[in-house]
């Protein structure tokens, strides 16, 4: 009976709708449809935000992202050329974006993208000027940082040798906007890591120590600490 009553009301909306005189059509181009606030247009790149991490690359289904990569001059680092949206391949599953830990895709809303040439589609972000000069400026920070963290821990060594009791460096959670913001991407991931930090003293001071050692490491670590706190989080949710 339950099943026969599901089906009499799903048939008295689909009635209800078919004779409503309600005006459903918008008369596109002379009218612009009104678009939802998460709704996918053209998917969009922020250049500075751009770590060279290939996270989004290989999270795409469809190969529609492609980074042009080169070893910087005198070091190991990857610089980013050119960041590659070849948008015809494009799913709008939004992958890449959630995989993004900086920030750096976001969809607009720019929906009309037909062409006469399948190849203008693709959307190709050039290194602007001033990422040179953007980079070295994060870097001299970085290094300030580096620095001022070695001071900070021979001064205390040299209290210790004179027995001279010094406080505990600043936390992860007091460190510096920037570090954190490397270390863990997006807002939401620095909360997460925090707290699971918070829970565990010796996971906190091994991270400390590996930011001031090696940041690259210490990325790692932090990442895999905030997707093993989104997991748990997930599965708590499904229980
Ligand atoms: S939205 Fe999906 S298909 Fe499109 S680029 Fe991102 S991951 Fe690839
Ligand atoms: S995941 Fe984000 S930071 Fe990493 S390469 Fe892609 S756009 Fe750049």
């Amino acid at each position: 009976m339950a099943y026969g009553l599901g089906l009499l009301k799903g048939m008295w909306v689909t009635l209800k709708h078919t004779f409503e005189k309600k005006d459903l059509v918008v008369q596109y181009p002379e009218q612009r449809p009104v678009l939802q606030e998460r709704f996918r247009g053209t998917l969009c790149f922020r250049f500075e935000n751009c770590i060279a991490c290939n996270l989004c690359v290989n999270s795409c289904p469809n190969k529609v992202l492609s980074l042009d990569v080169v070893k910087a001059e005198g070091s190991n680092k990857r610089k980013l050329m050119a960041y590659i949206i070849d948008m015809q391949y494009c799913m709008y599953c939004n992958l890449c974006v959630e995989s993004c830990n900086s920030s750096a895709l976001y969809w607009n809303k720019e929906f009309e993208k037909s062409t006469f040439d399948k190849e203008s589609i693709k959307i190709t972000y050039e290194r602007p000027r001033y990422m040179d000069e953007l980079e070295a400026q994060r870097e001299a920070e970085k290094e300030r940082i580096r620095q001022e963290k070695a001071q900070a821990a021979a001064s205390a060594k040299k209290d210790a040798a004179v027995g001279i009791e010094t406080p505990a460096g600043p936390s992860i959670a007091e460190q510096p906007k920037e570090i954190l913001t490397e270390l863990a991407g997006s807002e939401e991931n620095i909360t997460l890591l925090l707290q699971v930090l918070s829970k565990n003293t010796v996971t906190h001071d091994k991270l400390l120590k590996m930011i001031a050692s090696d940041m690259e490491k210490a990325k790692k670590v932090a990442l895999a600490l905030v997707q093993k706190a989104l997991r748990d989080s997930n599965e708590g949710g499904k229980e």
